[in-house]
């Protein structure tokens, strides 16, 4: 079935009415090809179109964007190129959480009436008070929508099996991939992640049904894989022919990347921005695996100057600030995202005219330490330590301060397949290398370091400021 001229509704109709049952030939590379191949004149087109009407419908709908554009004397109207709406004031979490607090307990950003939202969401509140969702049924409809369309362009077809290995809570990541991959036509498996035993259960699963498609993060899809070796199961037998994560910058880091393919024997997509930013799959790679392309007319994807929040050239580097274009009950204008990436708009293979993410999100402004006046990332000790052959996959940064010096210890442990004097070299020349930095290593017997199964925290910063 062909959906006739879809780039000439998104110029006209918003928001856009999908045909609920349209799902391309099987054989198509693409679900909307005259979206994806436009050029970037007829992109930027459609998405003015949407931003003004997403704007226009945040302003006359949601008192927290009244009062936030009021203050200043911003109107939608002003708004008349994409080069007007970079001077459009960034929302941040912080903005959010304090509209939540004074109007409790859902916030003044909701769009619709309270009999009309469908679904509630939030984060886990791990940094904070929680953060509330809410959700129209028309938007999450949408968001499944675009999922799935983004899903084909990294080869998923309805007769997939997805296996979603992430907890099916609050989390929005495990229903996004539950939701898209419904709406592509696929069976799904919503297995769920985190409780006692289950792993190993996975285990067991993943050999009888052999799903065909795996979700989950990248930290846990390395410990279901150390899990199933321990069982004497190679994990090539599950059979996946497609893996694709979302939570952590990992799948975007080329040394994980490469040992999730090989040990699975797959290919490894990495996805995702954030919760607020949902439809979270718009950062998302395709088959070819460049880096994350920015599906601009779903999200619009600014990468700004994290200190002047102007727009950096592509080259450049910055934060990644997100609207999303469809949302009408609960719109996000300009939602600054804390992580730090580099952009490109050099051509992919997949002919799609999406700029990229090359390296994708490898770092937050937050997560970043600064030693002896060097960022570190974690990102960046992750892609060496596993490149080195003879090392496990878990890590930890550890920084303490001696007297007024930083110091980094790299933890990592052995597989006890070379010697250490050897490995211990070897680590501290790479890492000295890439980094500028002199680390300090202490290797561990295999099995020492904290498995997680949802997303890791491997940076422990024990300084203290306050002295
Ligand atoms: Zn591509």
């Amino acid at each position: 079935m062909i959906e006739t001229s879809v780039k000439n509704k998104l110029l006209h109709q918003w928001p856009p009415k999908y045909d609920k049952e349209y799902i391309p030939d099987l054989n198509e590379k693409y679900w909307y090809k005259d979206i994806e191949t436009a050029s970037r004149e007829e992109l930027d087109e459609i998405i003015l179109f949407k931003v003004q009407k997403v704007m226009e419908h945040a302003y006359n709908h949601s008192p927290f964007y009244q009062r936030k554009w009021n203050k200043i004397g911003l109107h939608p109207h002003d708004i008349k190129s994409l080069k007007d709406f970079e001077q459009v004031p960034i929302t941040t979490k912080a903005d959010i959480r304090q509209d939540l607090e004074e109007n409790p307990p859902f916030g003044s950003n909701v769009c619709v009436p309270y009999s009309e939202v469908h679904r509630i969401h939030g984060t886990s509140g791990t940094t904070g008070k929680p953060t509330v969702f809410s959700f129209g049924k028309d938007d999450w409809e949408r968001i499944a929508h675009q999922h799935a369309r983004i899903m084909w362009s990294f080869g998923m077809r309805p007769s997939d099996l997805v296996f979603i290995a992430s907890p099916l809570s609050l989390y929005i990541g495990s229903w996004g991939a539950l939701i898209g991959a419904e709406r592509l036509g696929a069976k799904t498996f919503p297995f769920g992640a985190g409780q006692t035993g289950q792993t190993e259960k996975a285990v067991s699963w993943l050999k009888e049904v052999k799903p065909t498609v795996f979700y989950g993060t990248p930290s846990y899809s390395l410990y279901l894989a150390e899990k199933a070796k321990e069982q004497g199961v190679d994990p090539k037998e599950f059979g996946f022919r497609i893996m694709f994560f979302s939570g952590e910058p990992g799948a975007g880091v080329r040394s994980t990347k490469r040992r999730i393919e090989k040990t699975y024997g797959c290919i490894c997509i990495d996805s995702g921005t954030m919760a607020e930013a949902t439809p979270w799959m718009s950062n998302t790679e395709c088959e070819h695996r460049t880096g994350v392309h920015l599906w601009l007319d779903v999200v619009y994807t600014e990468v700004v100057d994290k200190d002047t929040k102007q727009r950096v050239p592509y080259g450049g580097e910055g934060v990644p600030v997100y609207t999303p274009l469809e949302r009408t009950s609960q719109p996000v204008i300009r939602f600054w995202s804390g992580d730090l990436t580099t952009w490109t708009d050099e051509p992919c293979p997949c002919g799609r005219v999406y700029p990229r993410l090359p390296k994708g999100i490898y770092g937050r402004i937050d997560d970043m330490i600064t030693v002896r006046g060097v960022n570190v990332y974690a990102s960046l000790v992750e892609n060496i330590v596993r490149s080195i052959d003879g090392l496990g996959e878990e890590f930890r940064l550890v920084v303490t301060r001696e007297n007024i010096m930083d110091e980094v210890t790299v933890q990592c442990e052995t597989l006890g397949t070379r010697a250490d004097g050897e490995l211990e070299v070897q680590i501290s020349r790479d890492l000295k290398r890439e980094t500028g930095v002199n680390f300090k290593i202490k290797l561990l017997p295999l099995g020492t370091l904290e498995r997680t199964q949802f997303k890791a925290k491997r940076v422990i910063d024990n300084r203290d400021f306050r002295s």
